[in-house]
């Protein structure tokens, strides 16, 4: 049996007087991609933030592979992040970016690896300034997979390159975690990106999921009026 490699239980926040997290249970097999999908300010980003460790729920626990660390800081989470708040050190190289969070005598090696699985080897010793925004989204994702995480957190991965870019940047990241067999979970706005991206998505609207479910489910099924409507919207 998949064990679980996440799970979220009757997460709630609040800021000031605005309800974001209404109580969201969730759950993650390992090597799983699950989209978190809803509109602007429904949640998705503090859903994440929180699994990161980043922000504390008012309610309610995260674990990872069966162990609490609702209140264990990011860095002991094990986790992988690519958020647009984790940006590149726009003073080091590709590989330092990459080799920075990486630990003993083959940090190099570890980073160039990582690089060559994202298809960046050529540009190594480019800086930040030196790299098109995919290729820098790219340098991001090899930073968060090179330590080995079992579980990568993405917030809105694809949003920044362009839309001929987007599919098959979005099929390359997916056959590399599908490789790995890394769970990952992403937000996104962007239904078609939830479709054709994730084994399964959660549909958040209000802080509530609406509904979870494969892409088939959530769009030849959906539960409610709003997954209806919002699958069913093309940007
Ligand atoms: P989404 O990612 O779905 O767009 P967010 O989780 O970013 O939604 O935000 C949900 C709501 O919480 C929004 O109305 C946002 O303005 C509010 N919010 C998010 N972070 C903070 C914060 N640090 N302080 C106050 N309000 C916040």
């Amino acid at each position: 049996m998949e064990r679980e490699a996440l799970r979220v239980e009757g997460l709630r926040k609040r800021y000031g007087g605005l309800e974001v997290l209404a109580g969201v249970d969730l759950s993650l097999k390992e090597g799983e991609i699950l989209a978190l999908l809803g509109p602007s300010g429904s949640g998705k980003t503090t859903l994440l933030r929180i699994v990161a460790g980043l922000e504390r729920p008012d309610a309610g626990r995260v674990y990872l592979f069966g162990q609490d660390v609702t209140h264990l800081p990011p860095e002991r989470r094990g986790l992988g992040v690519v958020f647009q708040d984790y940006a590149l050190f726009p003073h080091l190289t590709a590989w330092e970016n990459v080799a920075f969070g990486l630990k003993g005598p083959r940090r190099r090696e570890k980073a160039l690896a990582a690089l060559e699985r994202v298809g960046l080897t050529l540009f190594k010793d480019r800086r930040p300034h030196e790299l098109s925004g995919g290729q820098q989204q790219r340098v991001a994702l090899a930073r968060a997979l090179a330590p080995g995480p079992r579980v990568v957190l993405l917030d809105e991965p694809f949003s920044s390159l362009d839309a001929g870019l987007r599919a098959a940047t979005r099929e390359e990241v997916r056959t590399i975690l599908k490789g790995l067999g890394t769970a990952a979970l992403l937000v996104t706005h962007d239904q078609e990106e939830a479709l054709s991206f994730a084994d399964r998505i959660g549909v958040l609207r209000g802080g509530r999921l609406e509904q979870v479910g494969t892409p088939e489910e959530v769009y030849l099924r959906p539960r409610t009026p709003f997954v209806a409507q919002f699958l069913g919207q093309t940007n």
